[in-house]
């Protein structure tokens, strides 16, 4: 953290240092199928089996005192643009930004990275240049990698690494780091879900896994990695659509503190919306929600909030704003058309409402 006193604060909300301590590590798989982490079929779990021994409680790596496992619901369109907006904003956007997907331009919206540059939080981010098109000058390190070259399954993915390596070898250069893996989304749009490919590259994901938690163990501070993906992969090996395999996605949560109450994963543990990831992360570092975020931080995962403000966080949901907030965002869309919510992808008020927790 380069300088403390920055950190963002507002009227009310109470901050607590410690928080600003906390290493955060954002692992996005594109493509990611929530079977390939959570099948029962041995051969599936065999390619990630750090992450798998990890998240059961198993892992050889002392650190790992929390975990969280569960399956995140994606809205439609399943493509990459609209569920980074989605991931990041805790809002829903619409099918326009299909048409979009293409052209990522600066997010104005209220984002979990503005919150966190705005905290003076030190962010890093390598992958898909769609993040460094959606926040240019927020990563004080960044290296953007074009998604266009669908046959490239590695050259990519091994420049992630690469950076990975580096800023793992510098942890006190970043508090949050993000990575945006593209390779496994490529196999998926050329040869299907089921290619022989698929469990090589879910291994390399798998090494990528422990690196960061073998890295993050040996420091003297607080971690929290969270592994997901922004869609799954249809049965084809595409995606952009509704079906269960693009719209159900996992998320792995590992940590050095305990996050729930329970490391058993035969548990059931709630599923999320993806909309709840601003929340979960901002939670994690103590810093206020985006204000357009309709996500909320299930009370199963209260452990993982940080500081004294966890209380407005679990009520961080009186819906009749939230309401209000909508109808803003509504009158505002036609000028945004990147930002268009469409009646079908918008939570309604019942949504809304069912889910005060
Ligand atoms: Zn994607």
């Amino acid at each position: 953290m380069s300088n403390q006193n920055n950190h963002y604060l507002s009227s009310d909300w109470h901050l607590d240092r410690r928080c600003f301590d906390r290493k955060t590590v954002l692992l996005l798989i594109d493509g990611m199928r929530q079977d390939m982490v959570f099948s029962s079929d041995r051969q599936s779990a065999a390619k990630m089996r750090f992450l798998d021994s990890a998240r059961r409680g198993k892992s050889r790596i002392a650190g790992v005192r929390g975990s969280y496992s569960t399956v995140v619901k994606v809205q439609s369109p399943t493509v990459t643009l609209p569920r980074i907006k989605c991931l990041t904003t805790g809002r829903v956007p619409g099918f326009l930004d299909v048409l979009w997907n293409f052209f990522a331009s600066e997010l104005a919206t209220d984002s979990i990275v503005r919150r966190w540059h705005s905290a003076n939080f030190s962010v890093q981010f390598y992958g898909d240049d769609t993040w460094t098109r959606m926040f240019p000058g927020s990563f004080a390190m960044a290296q953007g990698l074009p998604s266009f070259f669908a046959t490239d399954f590695y050259e990519v993915d091994k420049n992630v690494t690469e950076n990975l390596r580096e800023a793992l070898s510098a942890t006190s250069s970043w508090d949050v780091l993000i990575l945006h893996y593209l390779g496994l989304d490529h196999i998926g749009h050329i040869e299907g879900p089921n290619s022989r490919l698929v469990p090589d590259k879910l291994a390399e994901m798998d090494a990528v896994v422990e690196s960061i938690v073998t890295a993050l163990s040996s420091q003297p501070v607080d971690w929290l990695l969270a592994v997901t993906s922004d869609h799954g992969m249809s049965d084809l090996g595409g995606h952009g659509g509704a079906s269960p395999a693009e719209t159900r996605t996992p998320l792995v949560l590992l940590s050095s503190v305990q996050l729930s109450s329970s490391l058993d994963p035969s548990i059931e543990l709630p599923e999320l919306e993806q909309t709840d990831m601003a929340n979960l992360l901002t939670s994690w570092t103590g810093v206020q929600p985006p204000r357009a975020s309709l996500g909320l931080l299930h009370p199963s995962l209260g452990g993982l909030a940080c500081g004294g403000f966890s209380n407005s966080l679990l009520s961080n949901n009186n819906w009749l704003d939230l309401l209000e907030l909508e109808a803003e965002l509504n009158s505002k869309s036609a000028k945004q058309p990147g930002d268009l919510p469409a009646n079908s992808g918008h939570l309604s008020s019942s949504d809304i409402n069912s889910r005060v927790y």
